[in-house]
């Protein structure tokens, strides 16, 4: 059983971002996603009586517990009470599927996203790089743009991008990958996302919005501020 106290911080960060999410709207209605490896915070507890999907190897190469948000929850009700709108799934090494622990809430059913998040957090932890938090959401501007001819691809992003704002390319050093229409919650936008993943932190989905990955959930949320704030300049100047 993880104790709530381990990772309280960690549930603090979440709901501190999902306040930032929802008042700026960039997570309407039940929209958007948020994760973070929670594997150091809870060392070694889990809960093991609530296995699930045991048919599928998810291939993480040491145990990790990733705390993320439930199908379906509300970026403002998350900020009130993010204990009650999230989950940890913990996965072992040499076992398939995954443990749920839970919080209070009679069930708890991982977003929707979850394919994507997942992936990117076996990722993460397999090829030892430091990033922890994944946030997933839907910034406005940023969507608005992506409508726009000369945002049809990942060069002509970045390089509108660079003209945007001088500080761009040390805010955002590997600057943004770009990913065409795909369907929400896939695994091909799973796997699209990983890829893009491999040389940038944040990455543009086509009428949709955008998935940050950092060291945690505050450098993860800079990543998201910075680049809707470059497309509102761009939306701006037109
Ligand atoms: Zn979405």
């Amino acid at each position: 059983m993880i104790k709530l106290k381990k990772i309280q911080e960690a549930l603090k960060s979440i709901a501190r971002v999902a306040k930032v999410l929802s008042e700026n709207g960039w997570a309407e209605a039940n929209a958007g996603n948020i994760s973070f490896n929670v594997s150091d915070a809870i060392a070694g507890e889990f809960d093991d009586s609530n296995p699930q999907k045991q048919d599928e190897d998810y291939g993480f190469s040491k145990n990790t517990s990733i705390l993320l948000t439930s199908s379906g929850s509300r970026m403002r009700e998350i900020a009130e009470a993010p204990e009650k709108f999230c989950g940890v799934l913990t996965f072992l090494v040499g076992k398939k599927g995954y443990l749920i622990s839970k919080f209070g809430q009679d069930e708890f059913i991982p977003t929707s996203e979850y394919p994507s998040h997942i992936g990117i957090h076996r990722y993460l932890v397999n090829s030892e790089r430091f990033e922890k938090a994944v946030i997933h959401s839907h910034p406005d501007e940023l969507i608005a743009t992506m409508h726009r001819e000369d945002f049809n691809s990942e060069n002509n992003i970045n390089f509108v991008f660079k003209k945007m704002h001088s500080e761009f390319s040390m805010l955002v050093p590997d600057g943004v990958g770009y990913i065409p229409f795909t369907e929400p919650g896939s695994e091909e936008l799973a796997s699209q996302t990983l890829q893009k993943l491999h040389d940038h932190k944040i990455v543009f989905w086509k009428d949709h919005g955008c998935i940050s990955i950092g060291d945690n959930l505050n450098s993860a949320l800079d990543n998201i501020e910075i680049v809707n704030k470059i497309s509102k300049i761009f939306l701006l100047q037109k």
